[in-house]
């Protein structure tokens, strides 16, 4: 199986419904000439809006988060689902805005993955260092446990719908992009020391990196060998860039 290219716009909780059309009257325009696989995920109330706006553009949607639980007495979450019901095409889990925000653990974002690929979702799971255990070295202890917790016991039959996304934190909306090298070296590591230890087919899956991607860097970190794409937030906006991002020249 080759790996796929994708490119996954986080818009995290921005984008009103005018911002959202203005986005896919951008993309319509280079419809069918993307590289890549090009999907979006919007705040839950516009997931509708862009699964009807994103059809015609070849766009999949999905949501920035969903629950452990797929329904009941839960105010507030997202039942996997229900995603999945609605048209959803995936979950990203584990943002470092969740884990450092709201406080989301391994075992808990473990559960979250497995239920959104029972529900028949696909699970971009991100994993990533802080700045301060970049500088202490411990990058490969950090990121070895949040795959290794985090996507414990997950089914092979599953395992096709698993995209890993390496976020440094460091470098998430701060303009600071990991370089192109100190990228490669932790996709490789995810890859070629971790995946096959919790026994995952460590050349089928995809590995994105995000943080402060941009129109003006994507090409060097695809050229990456172990870079199969990136989540993008703030370049991810406005069709125009996330249009060059899908379409680097
Ligand atoms: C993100 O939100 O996952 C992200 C990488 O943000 P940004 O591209 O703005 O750094």
């Amino acid at each position: 199986m080759t790996r796929e290219i994708y490119i996954v716009g986080n818009w995290k909780m921005n984008q009103k419904i005018s911002d959202i059309e203005s986005f896919f009257n951008a993309m319509k325009k280079i419809k069918g000439k993307y590289n890549c696989h090009a999907w979006v995920a919007p705040q839950a109330m516009h997931i509708e809006t862009c699964l009807k706006l994103g059809r015609d553009n070849g766009i999949l949607v999905g949501s920035q988060n969903c629950a452990d639980h797929q329904s009941g007495a839960y105010t507030g979450e997202l039942s996997p689902l229900s995603l999945k019901d609605i048209g959803a095409h995936f979950s990203i889990i584990g943002h470092s805005e969740r884990r450092h925000i709201y406080g989301e653990v391994d075992n808990y974002l473990n559960a979250k993955t497995l239920l959104a690929l029972q529900s028949g979702l696909w699970a971009i799971f991100c994993v990533g260092e802080k700045l301060e255990e970049r500088e202490a070295g411990k990058t490969n202890e950090v990121v070895k446990r949040q795959v290794t917790e985090g996507l414990k016991n997950i089914p092979s039959e599953y395992h096709d719908r698993i995209i890993i996304a390496y976020e440094p934190v460091w470098a998430i909306g701060t303009g600071k992009t990991a370089t192109p090298q100190q990228a490669q070296e932790v996709h490789s590591f995810i890859r070629n020391e971790l995946l096959e230890q919790i026994n995952l087919d460590a050349k089928a899956i995809s590995i994105l990196y995000g943080g402060s991607v941009k129109p003006s860097n994507v090409k060097e970190l695809l050229g990456q060998n172990d870079i199969d794409g990136a989540l993008v937030g703030g370049a991810s906006l406005k069709g125009e860039d996330f249009g060059k991002l899908c379409m680097p020249e």
